[in-house]
This record gives structure tokens, C-alpha cells and sequence, in this order.
């Protein structure tokens, strides 16, 4: 199955990507991660995105096209996939739908209230990219990831002048992709509570007749 995860920064994409792919047996492909995994690197173009992420604004489309591109030309994607954080923007969109069939897009519900308490409250683990939250979803002991031991850390761009850019980006560049795939009929809203397992358990609900 080819799903689309569509939703603002700090909506809940990942959290639900994690254990949908275990569920339905497709690749996790976040393109915040991938772009993360480079600057960890200091590949060549991890050195062009890293002022961008940390900024909060969007890598030029070019750029995240052709990542993707080379990315769902591998093997495991032969299945489906879960894209979370692509498309970005309308001619992202456009580009997909020549690579690949979007089966299924999975629009995240939730107020920007919450969205800012999501976002503010995120912490992660530097390797794996696990997130927890200081309220909603935290970590056996204070700041530590409960698999790997190590130190969480906040993202550069989950501090309150990102967030607000991110957000100012979203509502810009992203919403509008909600309008263009109702069009093709493939939009499924997901309510996004603040009980993660709810949140999940409304996410199975929405795809069981489609899987
Ligand atoms: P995204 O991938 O959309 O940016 P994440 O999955 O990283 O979002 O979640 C953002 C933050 O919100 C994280 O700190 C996560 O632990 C927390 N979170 C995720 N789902 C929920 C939920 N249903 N209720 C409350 N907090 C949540
Ligand atoms: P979140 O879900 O919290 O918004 P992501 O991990 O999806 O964060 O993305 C982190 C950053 O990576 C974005 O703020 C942006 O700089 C860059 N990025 C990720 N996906 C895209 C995309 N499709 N187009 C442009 N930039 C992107």
C-alpha cells in the first residue's frame, strides 16, 4: 500500500509511522530523517541542507525530489511505502505522482494549539531519531532513551523561532496539498488525540478497509 502521511511539524507523523510499517510490512521513508542521517554524515548534501533544517525552512524541491526519487527506487519499496513529510509542496506532489501510484493519504487532524505543545515538549534520540515527549509520551528516566541509553536531545528546529517559521511554511506551502489530493478522492482524516494509543487505534481504523 502507498501511503502519503500529510500533516503540520509535530502532528504525530512519525510516532504512527513507526508502528504502521511494522503493521503493514512497508518502508518508513521520512524525508526530515533522511535529510538528518546526511548531516550527521557531513555527506555533500547534508553540508547544503544543514543551515535550511536548522533554520526551519524547506530544502529547495529539486533537491528533495530527486532524494526521494532515488529512495522509492529501491527494492523494499516494491510493497508500498509510508512517505511521511513528502510531498512538502504542490510541485513535489506533481513529481510523486509521476514516480508512483498514491494510494492513500492520511491527513493529520489537530489544532495549532496543540501542535505548539507537541513540538515544544519533542525530544530525541541523536541515532536512532526516536522521539518522546516531557509530558505526553516520556522517557522511563528523565532524558535518557529508554533503548539505546543515550542522552535525548531538542532539535535545533523544535525551539520557538523555528517553530513559528515551520508553521508560518506549513500553512503556505503544504495545506494547500490537502485540497489537491481531495480532488483525487484519496484523503482519509485522521482525528489526532492527545492518548497516542487512541491516536493509533483511529489510524487502523482508517485504512483496514483499504489494506
Ligand atoms: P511529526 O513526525 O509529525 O513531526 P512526531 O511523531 O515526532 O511528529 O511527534 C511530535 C511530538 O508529539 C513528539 O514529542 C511525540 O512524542 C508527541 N506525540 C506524538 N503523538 C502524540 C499524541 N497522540 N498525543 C500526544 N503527544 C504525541
Ligand atoms: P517535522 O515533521 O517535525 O516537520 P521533518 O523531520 O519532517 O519535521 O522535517 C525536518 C525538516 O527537513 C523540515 O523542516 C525541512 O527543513 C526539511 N524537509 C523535510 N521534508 C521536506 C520536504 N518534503 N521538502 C522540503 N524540506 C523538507
Amino acid at each position: 500500500m502507498n501511503l502519503v502521511f500529510l500533516g503540520p511539524p509535530g502532528a504525530g507523523k512519525g510516532t504512527i509511522a513507526k508502528v504502521a510499517k511494522e503493521a503493514l510490512g512497508v518502508p518508513h521513508i521520512s524525508t526530515g530523517d533522511l535529510f538528518r542521517a546526511n548531516i550527521k554524515n557531513e555527506t555533500e548534501l547534508g553540508k547544503r541542507v544543514k543551515e535550511i533544517l536548522a533554520s526551519g525552512g524547506l530544502v529547495p524541491d529539486e533537491i528533495t525530489i530527486k532524494m526521494v526519487e532515488n529512495r522509492l527506487s529501491e527494492s523494499d519499496c516494491e510493497k508500498g511505502y509510508i512517505l511521511d513529510g513528502f510531498p512538502r509542496t504542490i510541485p513535489q506532489a506533481e513529481a510523486l505522482s509521476k514516480m508512483s501510484n498514491v494510494e492513500g493519504v492520511i491527513n493529520f487532524v489537530l489544532s495549532e494549539e496543540e501542535i505548539i505543545k507537541r513540538l515544544s515538549g519533542r525530544r530525541m534520540c541523536p541515532s536512532t531519531g526516536r522521539t518522546y515527549h516531557i509530558l505526553f509520551n516520556p522517557p522511563k528516566v528523565e532524558g535518557i532513551d529508554d533503548e539505546t541509553g543515550e542522552p535525548l536531545i531538542q532539535r535545533d528546529d523544535d525551539k520557538p523561532e523555528a517553530i513559528r517559521h515551520r508553521l508560518e511554511l506549513y500553512n503556505e506551502a503544504t495545506a494547500p496539498l490537502i485540497d489537491y489530493y481531495k480532488a483525487k478522492d484519496v484523503v482519509l482524516d485522521l482525528i489526532c488525540t492527545n492518548d497516542p494509543k487512541e491516536t493509533e487505534d483511529n489510524f487502523f481504523a482508517l485504512i483496514k478497509d483499504r489494506k
